[in-house]
């Protein structure tokens, strides 16, 4: 599947078998919420990120929160880092919206606020409650380093 700003300067591509695994990780957690990490990397020309990996792990889930285990999740991000010689790494997260739409909540939104993120750039994939790869929405956290502030985009599917 492939997803793009409103001003068409960028893409991200998630293969079907990626939305599978979010689907299938949402589904057996529910009624609870889940989440995970999303890997690839970005093309060349740094208009384009493509997902290759999804790391499903979560430390404990509730029926609004979700919280990914930090120590599987950092092992396997440093083995692909390893095996791909630094060319697949983290670009994201994901979870789940078992009770409402894939609309980012307030608390979703804090997640990402300047001091929250390290990365230029993190994705946000949700999940809406139907859970099917329709309900996939797909946002775009991007720092303002000059305006010590956070801009959300909204990606549409193409
Ligand atoms: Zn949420």
């Amino acid at each position: 599947m492939v997803y793009k700003t409103e001003d068409d300067q960028f893409i991200i591509h998630i293969p079907p078998r990626i939305v599978n695994r979010i689907i299938e990780s949402a589904v057996l957690a529910r009624p609870n919420e889940f989440a995970g990490v999303l890997v690839g990397f970005f093309t060349q020309d740094l208009d384009a990120a493509i997902i290759t990996e999804v790391l499903n792990h979560c430390a404990w889930t509730a029926r609004t929160r979700a919280n990914i285990d930090v120590d599987i999740i950092n092992d396997k991000l440093a083995e692909i880092w390893e095996q791909s010689k630094g060319r697949e790494f983290f670009l994201g997260y994901w979870h789940s919206h078992p009770d409402n739409e894939a609309t980012p909540t307030d608390i979703d939104d804090d997640n990402f606020r300047f001091d929250n993120i390290e990365e230029p750039e993190v994705f946000s994939l949700i999940i809406g409650r139907a859970f099917s790869p329709e309900d996939l929405k797909v946002y775009l956290y991007v720092k303002d380093a000059e305006n010590k502030k956070v801009d959300r985009l909204s990606l549409e599917r193409v």
